[in-house]
């Protein structure tokens, strides 16, 4: 039995192992995907200490350093498909029917990309339209794409896309965008994005792949504006099936409730990272990277004397 169990392979995570494994504690780190939402960030600007870095050469750090703890850490790539308590702790299910067993658990699966369900979407999906600006622009090279949404994922994918792409329209239901101004900025000094504000996309267009899009209002004039890819980056959802099944509490908003100490309301069951109510919902690596810190040391202090 391990004495802790860490889903998810992102910044969260990986904090949690590190600390985790400076207390002496046997940790299982596991997870679909290494390196998760912080992969896709073309660029991190907002890391102390890297002035700039590649998300996925940062995920790469981190780890390395969570698994240079010698047989402290076991590092495993498998999808968490079920979590049940036990008497002794809690019980998870891995793909193949693997079973794992831990005293304590946390948390650190992120979120899943939202979808706008819009007409076309799903049918061209794969075929144009795609989630990850920032991953998918390089397969856009000289063509036509949009950018959905008014966040820093929206407002980077435009950016980045601007660098590849002929064309680039960021289309966002508002005037005004809460990405971060740095970006906002950089994507103003690129000649080849426009901006088309107060418009919503209604409807992708294509015939075997995409090749155009609707919005609610005409733009210029065109009913049909034609485009060759539709990212669509309009934000998340906690991925919080698993401690659902576990019975922790959600907040009103549908977010992992933890408290000050990234406790759940299920003893031994900690949360950390993108899909938690905890530092005001701003999802950031340095806000993954201290709930995580806080959560180990709650998990310590929980195997030490059981609160
Ligand atoms: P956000 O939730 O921050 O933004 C989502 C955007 O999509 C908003 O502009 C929102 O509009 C728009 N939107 C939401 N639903 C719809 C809809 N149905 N139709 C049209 N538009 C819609 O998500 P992000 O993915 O951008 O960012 C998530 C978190 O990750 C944030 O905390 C962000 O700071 C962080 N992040 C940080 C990065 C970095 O530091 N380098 C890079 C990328 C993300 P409205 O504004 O009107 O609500």
């Amino acid at each position: 039995m391990y004495d802790i169990v860490i889903v998810g392979l992102g910044i969260a995570g990986y904090t949690a192992a590190i600390y985790c494994a400076r207390y002496k504690l046997k940790v299982l780190l596991v997870g679909a995907e290494a390196g998760g939402m912080g992969n896709t960030a073309a660029e991190v600007g907002n890391w102390p200490g890297e002035i700039e870095i590649r998300g996925p050469d940062l995920m790469e750090k981190f780890k390395n350093h969570a698994v240079s703890f010698g047989d402290l850490v076991t590092f495993k790539i498998s999808t968490v498909k079920d979590a049940k308590k036990t008497e002794t702790g809690f019980e998870l299910m891995l793909e193949g029917d693997e079973k794992v067993t831990g005293k304590t658990i946390i948390f650190a699966t992120g979120s899943n990309k939202r979808h706008l369900g819009v007409k076309g979407e799903t049918e061209f999906s794969g075929k144009g339209v795609t989630y990850c600006a920032t991953c998918d622009a390089f397969f856009y090279k000289n063509k036509t794409v949009a950018v959905i949404g008014g966040g820093d994922s929206a407002v980077e994918g435009a950016a980045i896309a601007a660098q590849v792409a002929a064309k680039v329209y960021l289309v966002h239901r508002k005037k005004d965008f809460r990405a971060e101004p740095y970006w906002v900025d950089k994507v103003k000094e690129k000649k080849n994005v426009e901006f088309v504000l107060e418009r919503n996309l209604v409807e992708v267009i294509g015939d075997k792949k995409v090749t155009g899009m609707k919005l609610d209002q005409p733009w210029n004039g065109q009913e049909i504006i034609p485009v060759d890819g539709v990212f669509i980056e309009i934000g998340s959802n906690p991925a919080v099936e698993l401690p659902k099944k576990l019975g922790c509490s959600l907040d009103d908003i549908g977010f992992l409730k933890v408290d000050e100490a990234q406790r759940t309301n299920i003893a031994g069951v900690f949360g950390a990272g993108d899909l938690t109510s905890a530092s005001n919902h701003f999802a950031q690596f340095t806000t993954a990277a201290g709930e995580a810190t806080v959560a180990a040391n709650s998990a310590f202090n929980y195997l030490q004397s059981g609160r």
